[in-house]
């Protein structure tokens, strides 16, 4: 029929089967696949009942999201136009469900007129997460069959839920088990055989109307847990709708209105931007997507510190064994004991059981030797963050490891190619930069260095995947993508508490704004000392003298931020509220007076301005320098290491919302002023982007 939909015929049984991997996304090419297969089984009078059934990964997952906003999301059929031709046929139709039956196809499977699926197919409307609703009738036809409750809590919420959960509901009419295209056509044949009624959703009413009160109660809470997001508010309304409007169409036509208003907002417009980023940035420029990846079956671990221990916890959490090598007997037991303390938590929250804490402990080979990484694929160094010792281990490395591991540094900010020129080996060497807690911040840089083998990062990229991280290449320099930005935009945040600001505003201005925390607050949780470190590095590899900042004296003073119970905000015992702390106050007053500047007042808006700027300019700084390959890259790195804000999509991202002509104007103005730090000057990329009338792409 099409490259994507096969017509077959089994006796009186039509069957439509789609195949566009990865998901079966219901784009033009499949849409029409399955139009022109419905027609042919619509004409053929011996065929008396249709079979639509996906491969087993998915029934569908959905509307394809790269065309939205195109002509091809309106090229005939439609999805709605297929969801009525289906639900209108005289002839019966039957959803066989496997794998993913998201969103759009979900709705698809909606407009059949029976449903029958394997016990772990996986349904449901996740639109919310994109910032839309379910648009091909989901919210009118969900509530009909599984009621005003059910539906709200799945739309809303955007669950995904295992079929099985929805046995004898009047959502599937058979859960099957072994063969799904043979039980739907035993299925759709008994159906036939039987003569049943045609069931159309269109024609059912919600059996759960709730009262006015219990409604206004209800969407008051929706309100509320929504915040600032306007999508989950308008699922509930259209939801609402499946029993207020006087018809099923007039319900149809108030979904209608409502996603078309939410394609417009820029949540949804960031939501949808981030969706698709995330998957760029898993494909990587010239490295063939084919490629013979290397086998990974054992990881090492060097170091079972704050990070050590985290990342040990991501690879035996996916099933991975893992020999975890310390130096001291002392340091593995106390690494050990914090893994241990940290899956224990999770047991508590009933989010692990004891079977899988001790499956996942007993994949641990804890060791002080280096001979125990002989059969070992993947090496990852996180010890100290200090070059000498850094030497030390991949020398010791190059001569243990066998051919062809790979050797990884989870270094934060030192150079990957001076580490892999200690070894014999740079083509299997790289950077693996996980973010703490390893275990569970999302994001990981993959640092390919100059000499990289592609086979290397594009097994690092797979491997990602498998532990379940974001995974963004980066290039080579200081703090990569992430903590390279990050410094500039801690000198802003430095710059405007010097001026005038006090932590606690600037924090405060930045978390209105939708960031988790803001930067002293996120200094004080990450520990102050790895700044300063940085600080000092690059000082003394200044050629002029770099004067001690307000940073420089609250570590001086030992402070260095939650671990050591005062940093910017001081921390009462076991708590981690922070509490600002007059000593800091005295300490910013000092320096003002130390260098003759006169405290201003600082508005919200201009903390915004200024920190959110000096991002997007060593963004643009990082793209021009090849170090990201794309600015959806950098935004990557920022929604999933630094709290980013969902809505705001990334900084990047921000900067193409708010308008680069007035990013680079905000920028000369602070570079114009007295004695501004010469990073204020807009890079030269943003320049040449505004000249052409573009944006970051
Ligand atoms: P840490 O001090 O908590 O742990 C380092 C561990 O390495 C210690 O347990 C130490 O005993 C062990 N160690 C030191 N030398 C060793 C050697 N020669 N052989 C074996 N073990 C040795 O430090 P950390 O915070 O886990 O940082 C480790 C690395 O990860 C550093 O390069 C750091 O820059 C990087 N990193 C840290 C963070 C963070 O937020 N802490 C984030 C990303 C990356």
């Amino acid at each position: 029929m099409t490259e994507f939909a096969t017509y077959q015929t089994q006796g009186e049984i039509a069957i439509i089967s789609m195949d566009k991997p990865p998901i079966n996304g219901l784009g033009a090419a499949l849409r029409e696949g399955i139009g022109s297969g419905l027609n042919k089984a619509f004409s053929d009078p011996s065929i008396q009942a249709v079979v639509l059934i996906g491969t087993p990964r998915a029934f569908s997952g959905g509307a394809d999201i790269t065309e939205f906003g195109t002509p091809k999301a309106t090229h005939e059929p439609t999805l709605r136009t297929i969801i009525e031709t289906m639900e209108a046929s005289p002839k019966p139709i039957v959803a066989a469900i496997s794998g993913f039956c998201l969103g759009g196809g979900l709705e698809f499977a909606l407009g059949c007129h029976f449903r029958v699926a394997l016990p772990d197919a996986t349904l449901g409307l996740p639109e919310v997460k994109l910032g839309i609703l379910p648009g091909g009738g989901g919210t009118q036809r969900l509530p009909r069959l599984l009621g005003f409750e059910k539906a709200v809590e799945m739309i809303v919420g955007g669950l995904h839920i295992p079929a099985i959960k929805f046995k004898d509901t009047l959502l599937l009419d058979q859960i099957v088990e072994g063969d799904l295209l043979q039980a739907a056509i035993a299925f759709a044949r008994k159906v036939v055989a039987q003569g049943e009624p045609l069931k159309r959703v269109r024609d059912r009413t919600v059996p759960d109307i709730p009262t006015d009160a219990v409604l206004a109660e209800k969407r008051k809470a929706v309100v509320a847990a929504a915040k600032r997001f306007p999508a989950p508010v308008s699922c509930f309304d259209s939801v609402c709708a499946s029993f207020k409007s006087a018809t099923f169409d007039a319900g149809l036509l108030e979904e209608r209105r409502l996603i078309t208003e939410l394609f417009k907002s820029p949540e949804s417009l960031a939501l949808r931007y981030t969706f698709a980023a995330e998957r760029a940035a898993a494909k990587i420029p010239g490295l063939p997507e084919d490629i013979a990846l290397r086998t990974i079956k054992k990881v090492g671990v060097i170091g079972a510190g704050t990070m050590g221990g985290g990342i040990t916890m991501n690879f035996i959490s996916a099933g991975l064994p893992v020999v975890l090598l310390e130096t001291k007997q002392e340091a593995l037991d106390k690494g050990l004991a914090t893994i241990g303390k940290n899956y224990e938590t999770s047991m508590k929250k009933g989010k692990l059981t004891q079977a899988q804490y001790d499956a996942c402990m007993a994949l641990i080979t804890p060791t002080l030797s280096y001979q125990d990484f002989g059969d070992v694929d993947l090496i990852i160094e996180a010890v100290f963050e200090n070059m000498d010792v850094k030497e030390q281990v991949f020398k010791t490395l190059d001569g243990i490891a066998k051919p062809g591991a790979i050797l990884a540094s989870n270094t934060s900010a030192l150079n990957i190619d001076e580490i892999a020129a200690f070894t014999k080996r740079p083509q299997d060497v790289l950077g693996l930069h996980f973010f703490s807690p390893a275990n569970v911040m999302r994001l990981l840089e993959v640092v390919r260095g100059a000499k990289t083998a592609p086979d290397v990062l594009a097994t690092c990229m797979t491997l990602a995947r498998k532990i379940k991280k974001i995974a963004v290449v980066s290039g080579v320099c200081d703090g990569f993508i992430g903590n390279r930005m990050l410094a500039q935009y801690r000198t802003a945040a430095n710059e405007l508490m010097h001026q005038g600001a006090m932590p606690q505003q600037i924090d405060g201005a930045l978390q209105a704004f939708g960031l988790v925390m803001g930067p002293f607050r996120m200094a004080d949780l990450a520990g102050l000392d790895i700044g300063w470190a940085g600080r000092k590095r690059r000082a003394a590899a200044s050629p002029t003298p770099v004067a001690p900042i307000v940073a420089d004296w609250i570590c001086e003073a030992g402070r260095y931020g939650q671990k050591t119970g005062a940093g910017w905000y001081r921390y009462e015992a076991g708590k981690r509220d922070p509490i600002p702390d007059p000593i800091v106050e005295e300490m910013i007053a000092k320096y003002r007076q130390e260098h003759g500047i006169k405290s201003r007042k600082i508005e919200d808006s201009e903390i915004i301005e200024r920190c959110m700027f000096a991002l997007v300019n060593e963004g643009a700084r990082i793209l021009e320098e090849r170090i990201a390959a794309r600015a959806s890259d950098i935004d990557i790195v920022y929604l999933n290491g630094y709290g980013f804000p969902a809505h705001v999509g990334g900084p990047m991202h921000y900067a193409n919302a708010v308008g680069l002509p007035k990013v680079v104007q905000r920028l000369k103005d602070f570079a114009a002023e007295p004695g501004a730090d010469p990073n204020w000057q807009p890079a030269p990329l943003l320049v040449r982007l505004v000249e052409r009338g573009v944006g970051f792409n």
